[in-house]
């Protein structure tokens, strides 16, 4: 690449959601855009491949849902779509039940006529609401709806929360236990979007149609930390040059740092693949374990994609684990707490003198973004680069 003229050359650090939109964005408006993406693929955590004939998510399974018509019309240039409404299930005391806990999770578990008591009286403690928190359920004066409180939060959260986070639930910020309500009422879809789709062809081929315009480069097994060099005095060099137009980084910050002032602390998972010789592993794509096993969820891939693979099937099982940097782990979540977004901003703040570098996405602004708000984000970011 020639550093000249430079204001319509740029770099964007991988090749996931915010990266691609970002770098689709500015080639669309003239750029000439080199990405560096240090994993072998596009696609960041949304690749999938077929395994064994089977379309697999190899970073955990991903659903496209969102409320927000642009990205979805965005997304809609480079893949058609099928629709697929998630519905998960809990394995909860030897039997599959909806995931969020709904008015069925309830009849599945409770005598018929409790069930029908706790209807009756959360119908008309919460009159026109559809969706309440366990801890608010927790919390209410009634004391047949406070024990229904400590029973989903029980044989639901507790256990879940403390083997996602690997801490106990008390140190748990409570808006991650509030992301998964109780249902009150028959609605068993995990999200309410009224856009939930999976990409015909996959997610893979979602993002090679958007990277296939001839501004566009990608460099593949190339950590960006090996071309980049930020000097002390401001300024971002390629290859040893001055690079004066944008660079977007869609990674970790304190990596970007060598963490020079601490890790940055993210929950990851070990995820455990397996090829069956069978038409159906279980009666949904997600069923969650909630509470005995070491592992959170087991993801049937086929049900995920609609596709049709008789005889075989793939299936995953995720088991939380503590993220260590320069192991190959890879960061998935960040941790909510004061000390960690303190020292996000801190790192920010190192980087406040780097005047054509630009943070986006989920790594890189330290927060759980769905696809969406990622996507959203980009063209956010482009719209104002391309000004
Ligand atoms: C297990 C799991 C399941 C999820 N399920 C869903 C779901 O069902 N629906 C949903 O909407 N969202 C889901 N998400 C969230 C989704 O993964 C994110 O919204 C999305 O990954 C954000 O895209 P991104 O580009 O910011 O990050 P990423 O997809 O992580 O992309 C960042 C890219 O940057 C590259 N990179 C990082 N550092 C460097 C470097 N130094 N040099 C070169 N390249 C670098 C990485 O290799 C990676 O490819 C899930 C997340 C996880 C962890």
């Amino acid at each position: 690449m020639q550093n000249s003229p430079a204001a319509r050359q740029a770099v964007v650090v991988g090749a996931g959601f915010a990266g691609a939109v970002t770098a689709r964005e500015l080639a669309d408006h003239g750029y000439q855009v080199k990405i560096l993406e240090h994993r072998a693929q596009i696609g960041g955590n949304m690749y999938d491949y077929p395994r064994d004939g089977v379309l697999t998510h190899l970073y955990g399974p991903h659903i496209f849902h969102t409320g927000n018509q642009k990205v979805f019309e965005y997304l809609s240039r480079f893949t058609r779509w099928v629709p697929y409404e998630h519905r998960v299930l809990g394995r909860i005391k030897g039997k599959y039940v909806p995931i969020p806990f709904n008015f069925r999770s309830m009849e599945e578990l409770f005598p018929s006529e409790e069930a029908a008591m706790l209807r009756e009286k959360l119908t008309a403690a919460y009159p026109g609401q559809d969706r309440v928190s366990v801890l608010d359920l927790v919390h209410n004066p009634d004391p047949d709806i406070a024990r229904l409180g400590e029973f989903v939060f029980e044989n639901v959260f507790v256990h879940y929360t403390a083997k996602q986070w690997g801490m106990p639930v008390e140190q748990v910020d409570t808006s991650v236990i509030n992301r998964v309500p109780v249902v009150l009422g028959y609605d068993d879809r995990y999200f309410r979007d009224p856009i939930q789709m999976m990409p015909e062809q996959g997610f893979t081929p979602l993002f090679e149609a958007m990277l296939d315009h001839e501004n566009i480069t990608v460099e593949l097994d190339t950590d960006a930390r090996s071309r980049l060099t930020l000097t002390e005095d401001g300024r971002i060099l390629l290859d040893g040059e001055t690079f004066t137009g944008p660079v977007i980084y869609t990674g970790a910050p304190d990596e970007l740092l060598d963490c020079r002032l601490g890790a940055l602390p993210y929950r990851s998972l070990r995820l455990d693949f397996e090829t069956l010789e069978t038409d159906s592993f279980q009666p949904a794509s997600v069923v969650n374990y909630p509470n005995e096993e070491d592992f959170t969820r087991i993801t049937e891939f086929k049900k995920l994609t609609g596709q049709a693979m008789p005889g075989r099937t793939v299936i995953l099982r995720e088991y939380p684990a503590k993220y260590q940097p320069n192991t190959g782990m890879e960061a998935y979540y960040p941790i909510d707490s004061e000390e960690s977004h303190a020292l996000y901003q801190r790192y920010r703040e190192e980087f406040a003198r780097y005047g054509n570098l630009y943070f986006c996405g989920r790594l890189a602004e330290y927060r759980y973004y769905n696809m969406d708000a990622a996507v959203d984000a980009a063209l956010r970011l482009s719209a104002e680069l391309v000004k």
